[in-house]
């Protein structure tokens, strides 16, 4: 599961996350967001809370989630869960709907709050296929995607107020989740101040790091970044 304030640069992550780890990337802002776009009951009933930056009810996410989670490939891969949970209820959910198992780890993806606000106001987006861009680096032809030709717009939930709700909702809802899995030993922070390949890399060793201690049958906690290095001077612009 990956944690980080909205622009921390999670779903740009997870999304190489998956590839590398060969497992399904499910992010419930990608799935809202196809339900708004087709007009599915739930995305009706989604849009304005999501334009508006607040959070849906816990018991529609934890339904949507546990249905992708029986899903024949997450159940026998794995799975990279993103933008949930968001609240320790959901977390709660989430460990009786995977129970007698729990999620293996949390990465807690750092980023400065003041870096994040400047990444969210140039973000911009691929309205079919999720994959982010920024106006310092957009696709190569005109706002259309490189991927897959779809059009690439800024998020309606990019707005500078909806920002300032989602950022106010994730410190006081979402970032208890930290200590939450720090407490149950679940928990790996990484540095996300850099270029995503440079992230990468570093989430990559912090998991394996975390799985050798595991497998050397060590469960001592730590506190700080599995392995500090300094910040790249080069910030990978925006994601989710
Ligand atoms: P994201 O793409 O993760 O930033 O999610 C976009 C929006 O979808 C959020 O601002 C919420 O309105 C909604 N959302 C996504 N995941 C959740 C969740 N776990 N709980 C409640 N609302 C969510």
């Amino acid at each position: 599961m990956v944690l980080g304030k909205q622009g921390a640069g999670k779903g740009t992550q997870c999304v190489r996350l998956s590839h590398h780890f060969v497992v399904p990337h499910i992010s419930t802002g990608e799935m809202l967001r196809a339900a708004v776009k087709s007009r599915s009951p739930l995305g009706l009933k989604a849009r304005e809370m999501m334009d508006r930056g607040e959070l849906l009810g816990d018991d529609i996410i934890m339904e949507m989630v546990g249905q992708r989670i029986a899903e024949p490939d997450a159940r026998a891969r794995g799975f990279i869960l993103d933008g949930c949970p968001r609240t320790t209820h959901q977390a709660e959910m989430l460990a009786d709907l995977l129970a007698p198992i729990d999620i293996d780890l949390t990465v807690d993806i750092e980023v400065p709050t003041a870096q994040v606000l400047r990444r969210l106001a140039g973000r911009r987006v691929c309205t079919d296929c999720g994959a982010n861009y920024s106006v310092d680096a957009p696709p190569k032809v005109n706002w259309t995607c490189d991927m897959c030709g779809g059009e690439v717009v800024q998020r309606p939930d990019d707005t500078e107020e909806a920002i300032r709700r989602r950022l106010d909702l994730y410190e006081h809802e979402t970032a208890p989740l930290i200590d939450w899995y720090d407490a149950r030993d679940q928990l790996v922070r990484v540095n996300g101040v850099g270029s995503p390949d440079v992230v990468l890399r570093r989430i990559i060793r912090s998991l394996e790091q975390r799985q050798a201690r595991r497998r050397g049958g060590s469960s001592r906690r730590r506190r700080r970044p599995e392995s500090p290095e300094p910040a790249s001077p080069t910030d990978g612009g925006p994601s989710n």
